[in-house]
């Protein structure tokens, strides 16, 4: 939800920036949001760490990869 809230601000943002003379500015803002939200969906999937050997695993997991333990 944050990551949508952001998007809407960056967007509205861009938009006056690039409506008030600053189409420079507008666009690197626009070109950065979208480059971020790539990397931000590659990297999409949360995380918890195993209670056995501390190591992040994917948050659905129900075997650690690491340990092979139950969790
Ligand atoms: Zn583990």
């Amino acid at each position: 939800m944050g990551k949508v809230v952001m998007a809407i601000i960056v967007t509205i943002v861009s938009l006056f920036l690039i409506r008030g003379g600053l189409p420079t500015l507008g666009i690197i803002l626009i070109v950065a949001f979208i480059v971020g939200s790539i990397f931000g969906k590659k990297k999409s999937g949360k995380t918890k760490k195993c209670q056995y050997c501390a190591n992040d695993i994917k948050y659905e997991a129900i075997v650690c990869q690491y340990c092979s333990r139950q969790l």
